[in-house]
């Protein structure tokens, strides 16, 4: 993309009304455009960022065996009074009424319709396990929407389902995605830390919040400093192997990890003094087993092996996709900007050419964005018309992980500049091995 035909409306003053760096990092980029309380435009720069993640998350789902889908943003009302929950869910539930007066609501999550469905077309023990999910927009009317799109009222969010004629097997698909989200925050170049979080009233120990450390978290959190040692890397997974997630999940939660809400001032006492921590962190995901509760409410039974008719044991998985955008940056920025991970960045590096009208350095430029995108690259060439500190400083705050920088003094003596947003060192290369350099970073990402 040529920064000239882009549409990048970076704010040169700090807006007022945000409260952490990521919200005013995310309007400062032009990532994002407040529409109303909670509700956001996603500007081009901060849809790319999204979508980037989408995908992470839908191929790691994928790889879990998991099947996608689109459900609707508008629900009736009338699955919801099956549940129980139209009633118990409060103020938070956009309530909306058609013109033939009849109720509907903008789903804040998806059990009532996804059991809806599967009842409809599942009858058979022999068409379990089932794991459905979609990426979809929800609408919670928070009281106090805060912090950009770390609490908003309209979010992305991924949550998917699993249906199991067993406990066992529903625990199974449990430890599943446990690993499977441990692997998509890793791909996100961050650490969420699986927490024993709150049953609520369904009760049971089968449910984790996965958080992600941070000084501006709304949460507060207690845990053993080993926890953060633990890092999932490359290792193979074999989703069906129920020993290897269980093995996975018990190294993963084993270590005293806990919110506020279930945190137990005696156990903690007996993690070594050296290594408790009490911090704060934000919430990036949650799982949760609840066995019964939706299918027998809503009659969602499978014909077991003996041809007796069971409800089916469900658990419900999120991942809070939009929030996470300002996660990352809240872990991963420094006073001039953003400094994206390699895995979501918006472009795979930043072209500044310091003397946009020079033959030379705009030829020079021309070809390497045409070697980098002829290797599948995505790279954001700044040909704008104005001085290098300017353009710099863009690139800063727009947190690329490299620049390549152009100008008619390298070129005679056959140089660009590489550089590293994260640790600001540069490097005089050829524009081949520039471009080389780019495609090592990025392959297999
Ligand atoms: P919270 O405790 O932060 O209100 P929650 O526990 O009610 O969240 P879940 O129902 O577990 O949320 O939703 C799954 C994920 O969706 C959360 O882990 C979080 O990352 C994200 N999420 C929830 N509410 C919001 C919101 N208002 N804005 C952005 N993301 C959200
Ligand atoms: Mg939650």
């Amino acid at each position: 993309m040529r920064l000239s035909r882009y549409f990048l409306p970076v704010l040169k003053e700090t807006p007022s009304e945000a409260q952490i760096a990521s919200h005013r990092l995310m309007l400062r980029a032009g990532m994002i455009k407040q529409s109303s309380a909670g509700i956001y435009s996603w500007l081009p720069l901060g849809f790319k960022v999204l979508r980037k993640l989408e995908n992470i998350v839908h191929e790691e789902q994928v790889r879990a065996g998991h099947v996608p889908m689109l459900m609707p943003t508008l629900q009736s009302a009338d699955l919801w009074r099956e549940s129980g929950r139209y009633d118990d869910y409060g103020q938070e539930m956009l309530r909306i009424t058609d013109r033939h007066d009849r109720d509907m609501l903008y789903g804040p999550t998806n059990e009532e319709l996804i059991t809806d469905i599967f009842r409809s077309h599942v009858g058979s023990y022999k068409d379990l396990p089932l794991t459905l999910y979609h990426i979809q927009w929800k609408f919670r009317d928070e009281v106090r929407p805060r912090f950009g799109v770390m609490r908003g009222r309209e979010f992305f969010m991924k949550d998917g389902y699993n249906f199991d004629l067993t406990k066992e097997d529903a625990l199974h698909a449990y430890n599943r995605h446990l690993v499977s989200y441990l692997r998509t925050y890793e791909r996100m170049g961050l650490q969420a830390i699986p927490m024993r979080a709150d049953g609520g009233p369904i009760g049971g120990d089968y449910t984790h919040e996965f958080l992600v450390l941070a000084d501006t978290g709304e949460s507060e959190v207690f845990y053993d400093s080993a926890v953060t040692d633990l890092s999932f890397g490359d290792r193979e997974i074999d989703y069906d192997d129920h020993a290897q997630c269980q093995s996975i999940l018990e190294e993963f939660t084993s270590k005293y990890a806990r919110t506020d809400e279930t945190h137990d001032e005696a156990k903690f006492s007996e993690v070594p003094e050296d290594r408790r921590r009490v911090a704060r962190g934000i919430e990036v995901g949650q799982i949760f087993y609840f066995g019964t509760k939706y299918s027998e409410a809503m009659n969602a039974m499978v014909q077991g092996p003996d041809g007796k008719k069971v409800p089916v044991h469900m658990g419900s998985h999120g991942i809070g996709v939009s929030r996470l955008i300002g996660a990352i940056i809240e872990a991963s920025h420094d006073d001039k900007g953003i400094i994206w991970p390699e895995g979501v960045t918006p472009f795979h590096c930043g072209i500044v050419n310091l003397k946009q009208g020079d033959e030379e350095a705009d030829a020079a430029c021309d070809a390497l964005y045409k070697s980098l995108t002829a290797l599948g690259l995505d790279p954001l060439y700044d040909d704008r018309k104005e001085r290098a500190g300017g353009k710099f400083a863009t690139m800063d705050l727009i947190g690329l992980p490299w620049r390549i920088t152009v100008g008619p003094r390298g070129l005679k003596n056959g140089v660009v500049e590489l550089t590293s947003r994260r640790t600001g060192e540069s490097e005089e290369l050829s524009p081949e091995e520039a471009v080389k350099r780019i495609a090592e970073i990025y392959a297999g990402l």
